[in-house]
C-alpha cells in the first residue's frame, strides 16, 4: 500500500470558483493526496438528466443548455486559462452542445450526455489548483475506471482497471497532482458508461484501490456522517467514528452522503474512508475504518424515498418450489437489485429503489409483464424505506421506545433478522420524514 489519498469533491464542493478555491486549499495543504476526483459543478447532471428526455420541446432543451453553460462561464469569468485547459475545455464544450441539441438517445448517448458535467468540472478545477500554485494535469478517468457495458448502472471491471492504473495513472503520481473524473468510465465497447446518480464516490474508492492508496477523502457539503440527514433534523450529530459494515449500511439505506458502493472497495482492500466538509476542513469528520464498533445498539436512522413494492402473487407457491427462483431470476435479467424481501407462504414482497432523478428507472413494462405471465403482480409506490443502523442490533433492547413510535404511523412491511445491523420498514412517503424525526428524538436524542 502506498501512502497516497484520493480526494473527491463533490458537486457543492465545485459548485463555483469560491467553492474550487476552498477545495484546492484542502489539495495544498495535503501533499499525500495525488489523483483529485471530481463531480459535476452542483445542478450540472440534473440538465443534464433533463436532456435525456426526448420528450423535451426545443425551447426547454436550449434553456437546459444555456443553464450549464452558464454555471461555466460563471467559473471561467475567474479564471484565465492556460492554452492546454483552453483547448480541452473549448472542444469538450462544443461536442457537449452538438450532442444535447440531439432529440433522440440512445442508452450509450444518454451515458455520453451525462458524462459532460464531470468532464467540464475537471478542467476547471485543474486550473483552480494551478492558480494556488499546485502542480496539476488533468486526466481522462475512462482511460483507467474500466466497466462493463450496462449503461447508466455500469459496473466496474476491478482488474483491468488496476492494470490500466499501473500502465497509465501511476507514473504521472510523483510530478503533479492529478484531476479526474468521477461518475464516468468506458465499457468493454469503448464507450462511456456511467455508474449511477451519485457514482463519484464510487468512483474515487475505485481508483484509490486501483492506485493502492491508504486514505479515501470525501469532502462534501456537510462535517461528516450524521445520526441522520442533519437537514431533516437540527439535532443530528456527526459520527466521528464507523466501521466499514455500518458505513455501508447507512449508504445503502439512503444516507445520500456516500453512494451505496463506495465502502465495497474501501472494506475490500483496507482503505480509511474520511468524509468531510470542504467548506470547514478544520472542524474533521468521520472516519470509516475496519475496527467494528465496540458499543452495541443503534447509531443512526436513515430514509430512501420513491421505493416500490413488489408484491407477486401465486396460489401455486403452496408446496411449489422453483417460485422464488423464478421471480429473482427474471428480476435479474431485467438487473433489478431488490433490497427487503418478504415472504408468506403464497407471495413474495421485494422493495425496489425508484429514485426519480435516477438516470435508469428501476422496474421494467417487459418485466412486469414477463411475471405476470405465471402469477398475479400488484406495484405500489410512494413509499419510503426507513432504516436504523447499528451494530448487534437486538429489538429487545429498544421495543418499548420503538415500538410506541412505529404505532403512530401506517407500516407496510418490517425486516429484521438477516442482518445484525439493520431493522428496515416501509412507510408510506408521506409519513416518512416525521418518522424519522420521531425515531431520531425518542432513540438517538433522548437515549443519550
Ligand atoms: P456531494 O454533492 O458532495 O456528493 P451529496 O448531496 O451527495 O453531496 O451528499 C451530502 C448530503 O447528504 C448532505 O447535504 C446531507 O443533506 C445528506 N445526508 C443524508 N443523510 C446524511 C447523513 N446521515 N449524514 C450526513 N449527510 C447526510
Ligand atoms: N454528477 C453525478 C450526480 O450528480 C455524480 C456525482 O456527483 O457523484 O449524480
Ligand atoms: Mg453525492
Amino acid at each position: 500500500m502506498s501512502n497516497y489519498s484520493v480526494a473527491k469533491f463533490g458537486g457543492t464542493s465545485v459548485a463555483d470558483f469560491d467553492a474550487m478555491s476552498r477545495c484546492a486549499a484542502i489539495i495544498k495543504n495535503d501533499t499525500q493526496v495525488r489523483v483529485v476526483v471530481v463531480s459535476a459543478s452542483s445542478g450540472v447532471t440534473n440538465h443534464l438528466v433533463a436532456l435525456c428526455d426526448d420528450s423535451l420541446t426545443e425551447q426547454a432543451r436550449a434553456e437546459h443548455i444555456i443553464a450549464v453553460e452558464t454555471i461555466q462561464h460563471n467559473i471561467i469569468e475567474k479564471l484565465s486559462l492556460d492554452a492546454d485547459i483552453t483547448h480541452g475545455f473549448m472542444a469538450t464544450l462544443e461536442q457537449f452542445k452538438v450532442l444535447a441539441g440531439k432529440c433522440q438517445f440512445s442508452v450509450a448517448e444518454k451515458d455520453e450526455l451525462l458524462s459532460f458535467g464531470e468532464r467540464l468540472s475537471s478542467y476547471l478545477f485543474t486550473q483552480v489548483l494551478r492558480g494556488q500554485g499546485v502542480a496539476a494535469t488533468r486526466f481522462d478517468v475512462r482511460d483507467v475506471l474500466a466497466t462493463n457495458d450496462i449503461h447508466a448502472k455500469a459496473e466496474p471491471n476491478i482488474a483491468k482497471t488496476r492494470d490500466n492504473a499501473k500502465q497509465h495513472l501511476l507514473p504521472l503520481l510523483n510530478e503533479q497532482v492529478i484531476v479526474t473524473q468521477g461518475f464516468i468510465g468506458r465499457g468493454d465497447n469503448s464507450l462511456t458508461t456511467t455508474l449511477g446518480r451519485g457514482g463519484s464516490d464510487y468512483s474515487a474508492a475505485l481508483i484509490a484501490e486501483a492506485i493502492d492508496a491508504d486514505q479515501v477523502q470525501i469532502w462534501t457539503d456537510v462535517v461528516g456522517i450524521f445520526s441522520t440527514d442533519p437537514r431533516l433534523c437540527h439535532k443530528a450529530a456527526p459520527i466521528s467514528k464507523l466501521s466499514f459494515d455500518e458505513a455501508a449500511e447507512m449508504a445503502t439505506f439512503g444516507a445520500k452522503v456516500l453512494h451505496p458502493a463506495t465502502i465495497l472497495p474501501a472494506s475490500r482492500s483496507g482503505i480509511r474512508v474520511f468524509v468531510g466538509s470542504s467548506r470547514a476542513p478544520e472542524q474533521g469528520g468521520t472516519w470509516i475504518e475496519k475496527e467494528k464498533s465496540a458499543v452495541p445498539g443503534i447509531r443512526a436512522v436513515t430514509q430512501r424515498k420513491n421505493q416500490l413494492l413488489l408484491t407477486v402473487k401465486s396460489p401455486e407457491m403452496l408446496l411449489a418450489s422453483g417460485f422464488l427462483a423464478r421471480v429473482f431470476t427474471i428480476l435479474a435479467k431485467y438487473n433489478i437489485s431488490v433490497d427487503l424481501v418478504t415472504t408468506s407462504e403464497i407471495s413474495v414482497a421485494v422493495t425496489l429503489d425508484n429514485a426519480p432523478n435516477a438516470s435508469r428507472p428501476e422496474l421494467d413494462q417487459a418485466c412486469l409483464n414477463e411475471l405476470s405471465e405465471f402469477c398475479h403482480v400488484s406495484v405500489e409506490n410512494k413509499l419510503t424505506l426507513v432504516a436504523l443502523i447499528g451494530s448487534e442490533i437486538q429489538l429487545r433492547h429498544h421495543e418499548i421506545n420503538l415500538m410506541s413510535v412505529l404505532s403512530q404511523f401506517n407500516i407496510r412491511l418490517i425486516c429484521h433478522g438477516a442482518s445484525k445491523h439493520n431493522l428496515c420498514f416501509l412507510v408510506e412517503q408521506a409519513d416518512s420524514d416525521q418518522v424519522v424525526k420521531s425515531i431520531h428524538r425518542q432513540l438517538l436524542e433522548l437515549s443519550n
